[in-house]
């Protein structure tokens, strides 16, 4: 038996919101559940840049769970596939490196992402831009204003990014401008 597609996309919310449940909260101030992210991710996705691709957009429902909740990747493999899998795990970071290490690898790597994992990477930082300006984590300016310039260096990278969601990281990124000045 073949599923819909709502309830492709459905199973993929759940199982995120399950794996999600006991992990962090976001970095916000108002201590949004984590949930919240991974479904703006997706919802930027389908709602404002039109894409259809059901993997694409189960991948980024689940784009955290791997590297967020100690999920194996066989487990994720077991309930949506490959494709899905293999999505999650480009636009996944290797916790067990240095964050600075991390964060230098994003930017060496985001030529190279797939075509649908580099959709859910930049869907996943303008989302990360937006949540930094709607619901502000405790950090000084300075590391808000790095977090945006990090941002673009790894998003302007990326191949093959459709017109609107270019301009949908864009827009977020002009957002730098509410930040404040470095004190
Ligand atoms: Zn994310």
């Amino acid at each position: 038996m073949t599923r819909s597609i709502c309830s492709e996309i459905l199973r993929a919310a759940a199982y995120a919101a399950e794996k999600h449940r006991k992990g962090p909260h976001r970095k916000g101030e108002e201590a949004t559940p984590y949930i919240n992210h991974p479904l703006a991710v997706a919802n930027l996705l389908a709602t404002e840049a039109g894409i259809e691709d059901v993997t694409v957009l189960q991948a980024a429902l689940l784009h955290d769970v791997v590297e967020d909740t100690g999920t194996p990747a066989e487990a994720l493999e077991a309930e949506f596939g490959n494709e899905v899998v293999g999505i999650v795990l480009e636009v996944s970071d290797d916790k067990s490196l240095p964050a600075d290490e991390r964060k230098r690898l994003q930017v060496v790597n985001a030529s190279h992402k797939s075509a649908r994992a580099a959709l859910v990477k930049a869907a996943d930082k303008t989302c990360n831009l937006r949540e930094i300006v709607s619901a502000p984590p405790p950090w000084p300016v300075e590391r808000k204003r790095a977090y945006f310039e990090h941002a673009a260096q790894v998003v302007r990278q990326l191949p093959e990014l459709p017109a609107r969601l270019r301009e949908l990281f864009e827009d977020a990124y002009s957002l730098n401008a509410c930040l404040g000045d470095a004190r």
